[in-house]
């Protein structure tokens, strides 16, 4: 490749950034490529954190991307252990916490986010966790003693998550969420009230628009003090309360940044030759008209090899709408399309039952759907989302109707 960049450095040895060096790879790049990475884990699959591997059915090496010996096979420089600590963009270098200074042509940042601290006293007792790493599922698993106390703040995908696993491990979990809704951020009512009474009926204490006052403890915690006095015992804590981009580094380094280190369609920043994916990128949401962040594995994916096709110059990959999904219990919830603005919900199946889907719709067009153990729904609903397509809502409420002619006559 002529005029092909001789070195790529990607900060961030996470999903994005591991794909990031996987594309470049597959696409025939041949420069040498770096990846520093703080954690000191190789690039790994996060969803099984608050699932499989919560739960001991899943040993560590089986989250990996890639096996170890991938990285000296196809020539990708791993360095693991150590944060970058600065962008010199003048330069051309990064700089990592122990000095060490890496030039490179073009630069990846794939940092992440991390947890939101919970703003009370106490936050910092012994015994209040987060889950986000590796590391933090490994601690929690020595805490998940059976019939040990759990409280969980936050009831997102991930503290549900972990509050299912926690009651499959034999704890006594309580939820405390500050909305009135369980997934109140990410699903519709339909999803939110169904989710409640599962969690419900297997055993979890989920306690809805509260507020909390302060972790209490001496030295380790063991309660959380609501307002109003009430104190829930507990013998560990969850925090599950979203997340943070991790884009100071940029911000440092002059890049543009909103909730988020700004990038074009190709990822690309404000410098023209420093691209960002993954959970930091403020990135175009072209299938809804605006920019905005997103925090899911193929947003990552996603990124990684659309930044990798615009280093090599390659055409740009195709865009799906975004997509999720959510294990928990028996249940398994996939999510395509971001579901704010909708003006019309309609349910497809019983959401009393173990099987359904609820569609959003705005002025008539398809823009997101949440299907719970619906296969054919999720997989037709994606593609009627990234068309944005037009669809009766008395075809989609309507079961005898399958979904593959409802796609078929969307679709045209
Ligand atoms: P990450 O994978 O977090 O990688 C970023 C890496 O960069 C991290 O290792 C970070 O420590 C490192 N880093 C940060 N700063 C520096 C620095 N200065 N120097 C060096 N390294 C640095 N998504 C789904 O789609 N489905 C799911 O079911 C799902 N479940 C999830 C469950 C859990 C518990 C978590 C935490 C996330 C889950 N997600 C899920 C979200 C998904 O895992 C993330 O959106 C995805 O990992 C984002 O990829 P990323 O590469 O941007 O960030």
């Amino acid at each position: 490749m002529s005029g092909a960049p001789q070195r790529v450095v990607i900060i961030g040895a996470g999903q994005a950034g591991g794909q990031a060096a996987y594309s470049l790879r597959l696409g025939g790049y041949e420069g040498a490529i770096t990846i520093v990475g703080d954690e000191p884990a190789p690039p790994y699959q996060r969803p099984p954190l608050s699932k499989a591997y919560f739960k001991g059915e899943m040993e560590a090496e089986r989250l990996f991307l890639k096996p170890l010996d991938y990285y000296a096979e196809h020539k990708v420089e791993l360095i693991t252990g150590k944060p970058a600590t600065r962008i010199d963009t003048a330069r051309k270098q990064v700089v990592l916490a122990d000095g060490t200074q890496l030039d490179w042509d073009k630069l990846i940042i794939a940092t992440g986010s991390r947890p939101r601290k919970l703003p009370i006293p106490g936050a910092d007792l012994e015994g209040v966790t987060e889950l986000r790493t590796l590391a933090d599922v490994d601690r929690l698993k020595r805490l998940a003693a059976p019939g040990a106390k759990m409280v969980v703040i936050g009831a997102g995908y991930i503290g549900l998550e972990a509050a299912a696993v926690g009651r499959q491990l034999g704890l006594t979990v309580t939820v405390l969420e500050a909305m009135p809704q369980v997934l109140s951020r990410v699903a519709g009512p339909e999803i939110g009230a169904f989710y409640t009474r599962v969690h419900r009926e297997a055993g979890t204490d989920i306690r809805l628009g509260v507020k909390l006052e302060a972790f209490e403890g001496l030295g380790r915690v063991s309660g959380v003090r609501l307002a109003g006095g009430e104190v829930v015992a507990a013998d560990f804590v969850l925090a599950g309360i979203g997340v943070l981009p991790n884009l100071e580094l940029a911000q440092e380094a002059g890049i543009a940044c909103a909730n988020g280190i700004i990038v074009d369609e190709h990822m690309r920043t404000s410098h023209p030759d420093v691209f960002a994916a993954g959970d930091v990128a403020w990135r175009p949401l072209v299938h809804y008209g605006r920019e905005g962040r997103l925090e899911s594995v193929h947003n990552a994916i996603e990124g990684g090899k659309i930044a990798a096709a615009a280093i090599l110059g390659a055409g740009q990959p195709p865009l799906e709408a975004p997509w999720f999904w959510s294990d928990q219990f028996d249940l398994k919830l996939q999510t395509a399309g971001l579901w704010t603005g909708a003006d019309l919900t309609v349910v497809r199946g019983d959401a009393n039952g173990r099987a359904f889907a609820v569609f959003y719709l705005k002025e008539g067009r398809l823009i997101a759907v949440d299907a719970v153990n619906s296969a054919p729904e999720f997989i037709v609903g994606k593609k009627l989302v990234a068309a944005q397509a037009r669809v009766a809502p008395g075809e989609l409420v309507d079961k005898s109707i399958s979904m593959k002619d409802i796609g078929a006559r969307a679709l045209g």
